[in-house]
């Protein structure tokens, strides 16, 4: 079997229908890129930034250090689109070295200073995440992802953020791609739910499943006396996605899912049937999911996905899905 899949690694993504798919990869550190070509993903969509920062002990790495490990990455794809996500720290990541007194005493560290928030309340720090990413966008095709935005202030903030770090480059005569594209996570409810925000401003949009889950149904994602209540096919989560794909899809911004969800071939035929075309996902899993949407077709998904979507008691939303998993 596994055999068979790797034989699919040259394959080009499409389903029976002929629609192309993008199949890209998360990673944490720079080298995992090189896992990342080895699965035959088309792009990294998910740079988890922040355990470059969560291995420092005592502080945080320089703006040189960054640089190097996102230089790194780009370099490793060769031509191939690195989508870089500022810090998301907080929460289940703590951070070892320093502003942990900010979440690590909050009294609800999922609900606290973590991602943007942090970042926006630490500008310094950002602003040298921020030259490092743009940096190594004069070596590759570099994308930037915000973790974690719900206000348009946060948005605004951060893309004036962006431009104050372009012009510190310019005034150092150091190099970057000026037409880098910026996107936004989707994995806060009111994020989702007041789109438009993000539709207007942002040049692409990722939702984020896991903390989707987490802030839609209140389920502590750390916490194991509640994990059987987290569930991706809730009515609510299910809402919420197929909502931000047909939206983002109709104001012609380019949306992604780089949460688990994207990553799990019972749910592949789903999110194709929901209008899903780039998934990124941990390099393990690329081939079992290009696996499902090689034998999807399109046409038949509309109906039981259609079916999911209108069923809110338990049997019938997993009655469906059968239906959409053997279509
Ligand atoms: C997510 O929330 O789905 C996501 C991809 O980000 P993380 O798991 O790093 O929070
Ligand atoms: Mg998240």
């Amino acid at each position: 079997e596994q055999r068979k899949l790797q034989r699919l690694k040259f394959t080009p993504t499409q389903t029976l229908c002929g629609t192309k798919i993008d199949l890209c990869a998360n990673i944490e550190l720079p080298d995992d890129a090189q896992a990342a070509v080895e699965s035959g993903a088309v792009g990294v969509g998910l740079f988890r930034t922040e355990f470059l920062f969560m291995n420092h002990r005592d502080r945080l790495p320089e703006e040189e250090e960054q640089f190097a490990a996102y230089k790194r990455a780009v370099e490793l794809m060769n031509g191939l689109p690195v989508t870089i996500r500022t810090i998301d720290v907080g929460a289940d990541k703590p951070l070892d070295s320093i502003g942990s007194e900010g979440y690590e005493t909050a009294p609800n560290p999922a609900l606290g200073l973590r991602a943007i928030r942090w970042s926006l309340s630490e500008p310094h720090m950002f602003l040298t995440q921020l030259r490092a990413i743009l940096r190594a966008s004069a070596f590759g095709q570099v994308k930037i992802l915000v973790p974690m935005l719900a206000h348009a202030q946060e948005i605004d903030q951060t893309l004036d953020l962006i431009r104050e770090a372009k012009r510190q480059l310019d005034d150092a005569g150091l190099p970057y791609d000026p037409n880098v594209r910026i996107g936004a996570m989707i994995e806060i409810p009111a994020a989702a739910i007041a789109l438009p925000l993000f539709l207007k401003r942002l040049d692409f949009l990722s939702i984020g499943t896991n903390d989707l889950i987490q802030y839609t149904l209140a389920i502590d994602r750390a916490d194991n006396s509640v994990a059987h209540l987290y569930d991706p096919l809730h009515p609510a989560v299910l809402h919420l996605i197929a909502f931000t794909l047909r939206e983002a899809k109709r104001a012609g911004v380019p949306v992604s899912i780089c949460g688990e969800m994207a990553g799990d071939p019972q749910l592949t035929r789903l999110l194709l049937g929901m209008g899903l075309t780039e998934f990124s996902m941990h390099p393990s899993q690329l081939l079992v999911v290009k696996q499902e949407i090689l034998r999807s077709h399109l046409k038949t998904l509309e109906k039981p996905v259609a079916d999911v979507l209108a069923s809110f008691e338990p049997e019938e939303v997993q009655a469906a899905l059968k239906r959409v998993t053997e279509a």
